[in-house]
Parts: C-alpha cells; sequence; structure tokens
C-alpha cells in the first residue's frame, strides 16, 4: 500500500451545488457534507448525476451555481488538487508505454521525487511490481483498474475519488478492491466512490448517499448505518 497521507486531512462539501447543460439540469441544489475520514458509497441509477458531483468534486466540472468546499484544505486550488486522487471511467494511461513508466510519467507531471521510486512502490502498494516493465496494452480489465488506482494513489491524495471502480472486475478483482479500500479508510483517506453496491464492497463504507434526478434523495448519514440502504438498492451482484 503506498504511503499514507501527509497530516492534512480534507472532507467536501457541496453547498447548493447545481449543474446544467443548456437547458438540461444535471444536479439540482445538492447540499452535502462529507467529512475527513468518511468512506461515502454514492448510489444511484444510471443519469442520476454520479459522475458530475464526483467530477465537481474533482475541480473539473465547474457548478453552475452553489459553490464545493474542502474543509481542512484551505482555499488554494493547487494545493487542494494535490490532495486529491481520482480514477474516472477514461483510465488514463497510456498503452504502448509500461505500467513503470506509465507511472513515472505521472510522478514527473506531478512533481514527486524521486519519481522513478515513487512509481516502483505505487506499483507494488497495488500488486503490480511483477508487471512493471510490461506494455498496459497487454492488461487485463482487472490490472488496468489497479493502474489506475495506482496512479491516483502516486501523489498520496487525503481524498480519493472513485466512478465506479468496481465496474468490469471479476470476483478476484473485487476482493483486491475491497482489501485495497480498506487499508486506505484505515489510513484516514476521505473516500467518496460511486457503485453498484455489489455484495464485495459494501461493508467498507461508513456511509451511503443516493442520488436520483441530479438530487439527493436519501442519506444514511454521518456516523449512521448505510447498510439497509445499500441492501435496499442493491443492483448486480
Ligand atoms: P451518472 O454518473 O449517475 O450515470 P452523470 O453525472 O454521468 O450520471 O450524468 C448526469 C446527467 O447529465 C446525464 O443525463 C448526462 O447525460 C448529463 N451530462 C453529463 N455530462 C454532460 C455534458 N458534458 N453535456 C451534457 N449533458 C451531460
Amino acid at each position: 500500500m503506498p504511503a499514507a497521507p501527509s497530516s492534512v486531512s480534507i472532507g467536501v462539501s457541496f453547498e447548493q451545488v447545481e449543474k446544467r447543460y443548456g437547458a438540461f439540469v444535471a444536479l439540482r441544489k445538492i447540499s452535502l457534507s462529507i467529512a475527513p475520514g468518511e468512506c461515502v458509497a454514492l448510489v444511484g441509477p444510471n443519469g442520476s448525476g454520479k459522475t458530475t458531483l464526483l467530477k465537481m468534486a474533482a475541480l473539473l466540472v465547474r457548478p453552475t451555481s452553489g459553490r464545493v468546499v474542502f474543509p481542512g484544505a484551505g482555499t488554494d486550488a493547487k494545493a487542494i488538487r494535490r490532495q486529491i486522487g481520482m480514477v474516472g471511467h477514461n483510465i488514463l494511461v497510456y498503452d504502448e508505454l509500461t505500467a513503470q513508466e506509465n507511472l513515472e510519467l505521472f510522478a514527473r507531471l506531478y512533481e514527486l521525487e524521486p519519481p522513478r521510486q515513487r512509481a516502483a512502490e505505487a506499483l507494488e502498494g497495488m500488486g503490480l511490481s511483477t508487471r512493471a516493465d510490461y506494455l498496459v496494452r497487454t492488461f487485463s480489465r482487472g490490472m488496468r483498474q489497479r493502474l489506475a488506482l495506482a496512479r491516483a494513489l502516486l501523489a498520496s491524495p487525503a481524498l480519493l475519488l472513485l466512478d465506479e471502480p468496481a465496474a468490469g472486475l471479476d470476483q478476484q478483482g473485487l476482493i483486491w478492491l475491497t482489501t485495497s479500500l480498506r487499508a486506505l479508510r484505515a489510513q484516514g483517506r476521505t473516500i467518496l466512490m460511486s457503485t453498484h453496491a455489489r455484495n464485495e464492497v459494501t461493508d467498507i463504507f461508513t456511509r451511503a448517499v443516493a442520488i436520483a434526478g441530479g438530487r439527493v434523495d436519501r442519506d444514511s448519514g454521518a456516523g449512521g448505518d448505510p447498510r439497509p440502504l445499500l441492501e435496499e438498492l442493491k443492483v448486480g451482484a
């Protein structure tokens, strides 16, 4: 597992956040506050706004109105970005480079020192050391997901945003994901993750938030029990 995050611990708060695409309203005045150290499942049907919300938390999408703040992280966007790791639908890795080369490239981009070592450590943390020198185009879906998570963890972010990381993983991949998330949570990181709530990953969450039609439909709340909500909304499995 990569090094624990620095002493910085950050949460994320959406304050009356709205997102419009032309006349279409993707998010409708969402207010949601996630404290440092929470591990939150974002559930809801396709098109309900989960990805938009995650991208907003990653500062990749700007709210049309309202704002996103990061308690504990100040207001400097560059410093905040450094504390955020995101794994989205598009896995941003280069097929014609090896796993090691990919991560070294990102380590240089993030100005992490020494890049070679940081890349090797991140690969080791995700169980990819033996594949470090393989071209990424030879990787299975599960290995790509591992690499994507390794990339997101390179800079040891305190806030992790994961958009359906379980999608396309087989049983072994799901076990790996659950184990990794449990370890990341134990390190005190804040995790916000969209999921289809399959059995294998539900027991790591401290909270579940259901999104429907761009609104927060249900919220088990900080300190509440997320299991009844996850159980009720369970799909797939
Ligand atoms: P989810 O992740 O829950 O499937 P999304 O956040 O991806 O939902 O999408 C919410 C809604 O916003 C969808 O109806 C989607 O088509 C729309 N949407 C997302 N991004 C854009 C965009 N760039 N332009 C127009 N509509 C968008």
